[in-house]
């Protein structure tokens, strides 16, 4: 059995008086793609930002390899291992693709060359633009980016905000498709999807999270047979 990589425990988290996050427990095994469902406001980037340290939370715990996140500045949380690939991809658009990849590398000082060789091979359409300002990129091109930055930190467990969000269906392809061979590299994933039916496909074990609240879990398979997450989140009846 593999060992329990992200242990999220009784998390509470809070925008002013507003709880985003109601007291959520799960966890990640090392190796595994678990995947966070769930409608618009259910809070999974917020859960990804806290796991990131880049909001607080106001109670519960995150051990990541049995260590407490929860007090740890967000630079840290990079340097022990985890990276996140935001939502809305936020690259920087004035900087050229390679160098927003070596801005990913900052907590290494230094970019590592076969990480970027690697990070080429999984997306060639980064190679042929890596002197193209990154504000020219296509969305679908923008979101590879973001994930290859992430992965410049040479995390061992990568957090991936809704990668397929506005981006044309032959892209998202790509990028699931990259996402299972990041995988096979040996670095975990922490997936948030809005699209269940891709992301359930990919995962090995899902979440579903509903205003704040885990309400469904299970393996991948179970998920996609569930009958409230069918009617709920892959549009069957
Ligand atoms: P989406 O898929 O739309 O991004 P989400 O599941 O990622 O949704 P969150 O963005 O985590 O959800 O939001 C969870 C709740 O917290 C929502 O009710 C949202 O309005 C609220 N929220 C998020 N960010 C803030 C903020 N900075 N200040 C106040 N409330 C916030």
């Amino acid at each position: 059995m593999a060992e329990t990589l992200l242990e999220v425990k009784d998390l509470v988290v809070n925008y002013g008086s507003i709880q985003a996050i109601k007291g959520i427990s799960f966890d990640v095994k090392e190796g595994e793609i678990v995947s966070v469902l769930g409608a618009n406001g259910a809070g999974k980037t917020t859960t990804l930002r806290t796991i990131s340290g880049l909001i607080k939370a106001k109670s519960g715990n995150i051990f990541y390899k049995g260590k407490d996140l929860t007090k740890m500045p967000a630079h840290k949380i990079v340097q022990a291992g985890i990276a996140q690939s935001p939502e809305g991809r936020q690259v920087f658009g004035t900087l050229t693709v390679e160098e927003n990849m070596k801005l990913g590398a900052y907590s290494q000082k230094t970019a590592d060359k076969d990480t970027l060789e690697w990070i080429y091979e999984l997306f060639p359409r980064l190679l042929e633009r890596r002197k193209q300002l990154a504000g020219t990129l296509s969305g679908g091109e923008q979101q590879m980016l973001a994930i290859s930055r992430a992965l410049m930190a040479q995390p061992k467990l990568l957090l991936l905000d809704e990668p397929s969000l506005g981006i044309a269906p032959i892209l998202v392809k790509m990028i699931f498709a990259a996402v299972k061979k990041i995988s096979s590299h040996g670095v975990t994933v922490l997936l948030v999807e809005q699209n269940a039916k891709a992301a359930l496909k990919l995962a090995d074990r899902g979440y579903v999270l509903d205003v704040g609240n885990v309400t469904i879990k299970g393996s991948a398979k179970e998920l996609l047979s569930d009958p409230k997450v069918q009617e709920a989140y892959l549009g069957k009846k």
